[in-house]
């Protein structure tokens, strides 16, 4: 390999039917690995992991080779702050028509009528759409974080829940948003943004109905759907873009996309902001580029506009259907074990359990799971008596389980090697546990196993891996 003193690697060799892009990709690995092994041996390392590892994270999701692939794109060396078509740096070309090409694609597969795809994450979309609609100290209503709902939605460790004056709203005593709650609660503290989404919510949101409570105060509705953003696009949830004034949604959380956020509006993009003159699309171009962010991340756009593309296609629909009946299969299978399912089931991606009635903590329960293999973390439930870094409660996800192929049938298998391993787990104390080395070691087998047969869609095929001895979860 050429090696010139200025900038270390050169690309170099590009086989005449290669694109220049395909070439660096190629070359930049090999220059990794040659140049820096240490680095290169941790990456790999990873993919292997996620390959092995029983994901049940309910905030992940795999994004595809051409994903990751459009994320590593040299695009990534443009600097360019505005919008395409007004620029405040030249050479931006390529980049207009690939955020143009995310913008569209975003509204397409959402029936939104505005998309800015430029938030570096959903928490950084949130605290813009609320700079534009809100001046501190107005009132911003969000579900209460022990409830299931996120930082950004007014919690007190978040900026949002010190700017602004928050006003939790709760769960009621089945464990669904409680609208008679919200009502009143909208009525005495009239909210200037009222927001409907969460982080740990196994049910449906009926965005219809947070819209009429915001309506009888004249508040803005920010739908947040970050965690379901997949099943709104594949038609498995409920669409708030016309619901609400203004959507968000992290891209990676469900949508297989790169890190990062996105903001939409449908019917109401022209409505006016608080100054009763300003649509609303123009608060949101302004509040993101100048008044919250610098330069986009052109590359991660690109991803954005790739995984916008996969996300419309059927494929992807016929995940977000196994998403949803894996998630019902996982509960059913759970609660017939035993355990407390949170709001008695889903209706989405996630089933949340109460851990404390297997004699658990949420931090035991998700460190002992970890060790065998399965990952899934630690939450905490309404009503919870322990610290947020111990908590009461597991958060499991089916996102990844679906994305592997795994179907309905395949969950009694998930349930049971989580049943194996939580009811082999005893409390040490509220962060120590205890388990058998040689249960642990059956269950990992057993996993290793389940998780060949049904590889991710980010690994390229390799030896065929035996069949364990002792089918603990079999
Ligand atoms: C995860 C999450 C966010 C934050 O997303 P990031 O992109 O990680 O900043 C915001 N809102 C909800 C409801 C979430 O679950």
């Amino acid at each position: 390999m050429t090696r010139q003193p200025a900038t270390g690697e050169r690309a170099a060799h590009r086989s005449s039917s290669e694109g220049q892009q395909a070439a660096l990709l190629r070359i930049g690995i090999g220059a990794l690995q040659e140049a820096d092994p240490e680095l290169a041996q941790i990456l790999d390392a990873e993919v292997q992991l996620q390959n092995s590892t029983l994901a049940m994270i309910a905030s992940a999701s795999i994004a595809a080779p051409s994903v990751l692939a459009a994320g590593g794109a040299a695009l990534s060396n443009v600097t360019a702050e505005g919008y395409p078509g007004a620029r405040y740096h030249p050479g931006a070309q390529q980049f207009d028509q690939v955020e143009r090409l995310a913008v569209e694609r975003a509204k397409l597969l959402f029936g939104a009528k505005y998309a800015n795809v430029q938030p570096h994450s959903c928490s950084s979309a949130n605290l813009a759409v609320f700079a534009a609609l809100m001046k501190p100290g107005d009132v911003l209503m969000g579900l209460d974080l022990d409830a299931g709902g996120h930082l950004t939605h007014g919690s007190r460790a978040s900026v949002s829940g010190r700017h602004y004056r928050p006003v939790p709203y709760g769960l009621d005593s089945s464990g669904r948003i409680d609208f008679a709650q919200l009502t009143d609660l909208v009525a005495e503290h009239r909210p200037r943004v009222l927001v409907a989404g969460a982080s740990a919510y196994p049910r449906t949101v009926d965005f219809a109905r947070f819209r009429e409570i915001a309506d009888s105060v004249g508040a803005y509705l920010l739908a947040d759907i970050s965690h379901i953003a997949g099943l709104v696009a594949a038609g498995r949830h409920p669409n708030p873009i016309d619901l609400a004034h203004v959507t968000t949604t992290s891209t990676y959380k469900q949508l297989g996309g790169p890190r990062g956020g996105l903001i939409l509006s449908g019917r109401e993009f022209e409505t006016p902001g608080p100054d009763g003159r300003t649509p609303l699309h123009q608060l949101m171009q302004r509040a993101v580029f100048p008044q919250s962010q610098g330069t986009p991340s052109p590359a991660t756009i690109a991803a954005k506009a790739r995984a916008f593309a996969n996300a419309s296609e059927p494929a992807f629909r016929e995940t977000a259907r196994l998403i949803v009946r894996n998630a019902r299969a996982l509960a059913n299978e759970l609660s017939a074990l035993g355990y407390r399912i949170l709001t008695g089931g889903t209706d989405n991606h996630m089933v949340l359990i109460d851990v404390t009635s297997v004699g658990l903590t949420g931090v035991t329960a998700e460190r002992a799971l970890e060790e065998c293999g399965i990952l899934a973390n630690r939450n905490r439930i309404p009503g919870d008596t322990k610290p947020p870094l111990i908590t009461s409660g597991l958060r499991l996800g089916t996102n990844i389980l679906a994305q592997r192929g795994m179907g309905p049938d395949e969950m009694s298998t998930c349930a049971r090697l989580l049943h194996t391993v939580l009811s082999a787990t005893s409390t040490v104390s509220d962060t120590d546990y205890r388990i058998d080395p040689s249960l642990v070691a059956e269950v990992r087998d057993e996993v290793r196993w389940v998780c060949a047969r049904h590889p991710l869609p980010i690994v390229v095929p390799g030896p065929p891996v035996p069949a364990p001895l002792t089918g603990v979860g079999a």
